[in-house]
């Protein structure tokens, strides 16, 4: 899913003044905001820039947030980023940046074969809850945030998570961390630590600033909302390895991987 590309070609067919609806949201959910549009501007001169402008409906429909083309294809380039693709979210396994985020790499595991003990080695990625290694076709996918109803949530998570003050307070986890200072070392694994409790509620981490506000409404006119849940159930953001044993406990959907090894 390419959004860089997708915003660009709404850019491009889209005439000066045009209008497309608004998306809000409200603690963890995504509702249509009547009080407000967003309206496109397209730019005039030659070094100009097409925006996006929030604005509050009503007879002055006063400029509420405006954001340009550049600012937006960065932001739609690291959600496309972090899209780990619907079949089998194989770039974790394959992408060397997220190779290294999530410790996959080849490992001599242990066969008996007859009665001859044989190494060998397999792709193979550790699980994130209990840090068991295992081969990457023995490995479960879990979403973070459930595929049964939990789209409004993936989507705001992923927003906070990339880190571009669309919601108020921006993520803290080690994805995000990382991200937002532009490194790619290993996560680790919840195995021997204490996980940090979380202080903040749903209102608190999943609220939309204004920029967010436009930023999704960009994102839902130059695709579709569908299509924007699609990417942020599947992105990375969302996404962790775990054994079956501890994917079973926590009773998310399970997604096979065994593809993986058959390249
Ligand atoms: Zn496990």
């Amino acid at each position: 899913m390419n959004f860089e590309t997708k915003i660009k070609s709404l850019c491009t067919l889209s005439m000066d003044g045009r209008k497309f609806p608004v998306y809000n949201s409200n603690g963890a959910q995504i509702y249509e905001e009547r009080n407000a549009t967003l309206v496109f501007l397209k730019s005039k001169g030659m070094f100009g820039m097409d925006q996006f402008q929030l604005r509050a409906a009503g007879h002055d429909a006063r400029k509420i947030f405006t954001i340009k083309f550049d600012d937006l294809a960065k932001i739609g380039k690291d959600l496309g980023n972090a899209y780990m693709t619907i079949n089998g979210y194989r770039r974790v396994l394959d992408d060397p940046y997220w190779q290294q985020f999530f410790h996959v790499r080849e490992r001599d595991f242990t066969y008996i074969e007859g009665d001859a003990t044989k190494a060998r080695p397999r792709a193979s990625l550790p699980c994130f809850q209990c840090g068991l290694v295992l081969p990457a076709d023995l490995i479960t996918i879990d979403h973070s945030k459930p595929q049964a109803g939990g789209g409004d949530h993936a989507v705001l998570k992923v927003l906070r998570n990339l880190n571009y003050d669309l919601t108020h307070h921006p993520g803290v986890g080690q994805l995000a961390t990382a991200h937002r200072d532009g490194t790619s070392a290993p996560l680790h694994t919840k195995a021997g630590r204490n996980s940090a409790p979380m202080h903040e509620g749903k209102a608190e981490r999943y609220t939309l600033t204004d920029k967010g506000i436009t930023v999704l409404s960009v994102l839902a006119a130059a695709t579709s909302l569908n299509q924007v849940y699609d990417a942020c159930m599947h992105s990375a953001f969302n996404l962790r390895p775990y054994c079956s044993k501890c994917n079973t406990a926590k009773s998310n959907a399970m997604q096979d991987l065994s593809m993986v090894n058959d390249a």
